[in-house]
């Protein structure tokens, strides 16, 4: 049982933003880009033909700007490279002013049966200065249309921590969310890189103050309360979803279990080895069309950079990524997965994370509590 990720680099135009490894869509890439993705496919699939896939994410960038054919083809090539559980969670990610009623109609029908859709903001002010192409109420629209298509897994994504955002703001979009009545919400505090837009003017000064430290957890502690009672489960730092509707896909990564992933820039663990293929969308391409493949990962043609983890490093892993989740981490279970118990591994550090109130112990499984959920950092210090 694996996943398989899917990057598509491809945006209508940069956010101000966006650090994620993409670019402005250029027409005459899009046929080489999916030639490439065939052949990515084809040969992961040398490797593991017999693999069955319980999630397929496909994501970027926006995927739709491949175009609905090519999306299409791409989605058929999956289908015969690997045996898809019946109950198989395919997710495509969505810009609100780029799809169409009969886009989604189509995409139901491939089989794609979940959304996620990049809200960001139900404020049009900040949605202009993240440098957004859509307005609030195209949000609305994209989750009707995409009801009327079938689709009964949405996600919708927020961001908050944005430079001049107030709580109003922040308030106003987790109600409207609310009453949209998604089956899963994420919610990303803003993280300000250096190379972005928005990283520049912050250099420059000229960027709008963004909410203090104390502000910024009153708007996770909000959205934590509000949604809480809204009947959504915090069970990841920053998603919530009705019970049940937990992303399967994102699930196996906070798990550290194996996936494999195809496309420019997108990262992969399968057999212990963790890749990330060529983040230059021409470089991806053009490693398909001049090299021989060799072993894998180390002389597979696409792959820039790969590493083994060790016994070590993979208790750590599954340490801090278990505990984003508010379910935690089984003791006995990871103890058997590695070899070893936590206590030994990690001497005095489940003490001190219990002392500290940043997480308990319930039924056997050592917990982040709201305190840990908030304050991952200070969790992870103590793994590594
Ligand atoms: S739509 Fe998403 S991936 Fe594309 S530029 Fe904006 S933030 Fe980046």
């Amino acid at each position: 049982m694996l996943s398989l990720y899917v990057h598509i680099p491809f945006c209508r135009r940069r956010c101000r933003y966006c650090d994620f490894a993409t670019q402005v869509v250029d027409q005459d890439l899009l046929d080489p880009y999916l030639t490439a993705l065939l052949a990515d496919i084809k040969s992961l699939r040398a490797l593991c033909a017999t693999t069955t896939l319980t999630s397929v994410y496909l994501g970027g960038g926006t995927p739709l700007l491949l175009g609905i054919d090519r999306l299409m083809q791409l989605l058929a090539a999956i289908t015969c490279a690997w045996q898809l559980s019946s109950d198989c969670e395919i997710t495509l990610e969505v810009n609100p002013q780029d799809i169409t009623q009969e886009e989604l109609r189509t995409l139901r029908q491939a089989g794609v049966n979940r959304l996620s859709i990049g809200a960001q903001s139900f404020s049009d002010r900040i949605l202009r200065l993240l440098g957004r192409r859509h307005e609030n109420s195209d949000v609305d629209r994209v989750v009707a249309a995409a009801r009327r298509a079938g689709f009964e897994n949405i996600n919708l994504d927020l961001i908050y921590a944005i430079p001049s955002q107030t709580m109003a703001e922040w308030r106003e979009s987790l109600q409207r969310v609310q009453k949209l009545a998604p089956e899963h919400i994420s919610t990303y505090g803003l993280h300000i890189a250096p190379q972005t837009p928005f990283g520049r003017a912050k250099k420059r000064g000229i960027l709008p103050a963004a909410p203090t430290e104390d502000e910024v957890a009153g708007m996770w502690e909000w959205g934590h309360e509000f949604l809480a009672q809204a009947g959504y489960d915090h069970y990841e730092v920053s998603n919530f979803a009705w019970p049940g509707w937990e992303c399967r896909h994102n699930l196996r990564y906070w798990h550290n279990k194996e996936y494999l992933a195809i496309g420019a820039a997108a990262h992969g663990y399968w057999q212990g080895w963790r890749w990330r293929n060529s983040l230059s969308t021409q470089n991806y391409i053009a490693s398909f069309q001049t090299k021989l493949n060799g072993p894998f990962p180390t002389g597979h043609f696409p792959v820039a950079e790969s590493d083994f983890v060790t016994a070590t490093e993979a208790y750590i892993e599954t340490m801090i990524l278990g505990l984003r989740l508010s379910a935690g981490v089984n003791l006995a279970a990871v103890a058997a997965r590695h070899g070893r118990p936590v206590t030994e591994a990690f001497p005095g550090a489940v003490e001190c994370l219990l002392e500290n109130g940043l997480c308990d112990i319930d039924a056997g499984s050592l917990r982040p509590t709201r305190k840990g959920l908030l304050l991952q950092n200070e969790i992870c210090l103590h793994f590594v």
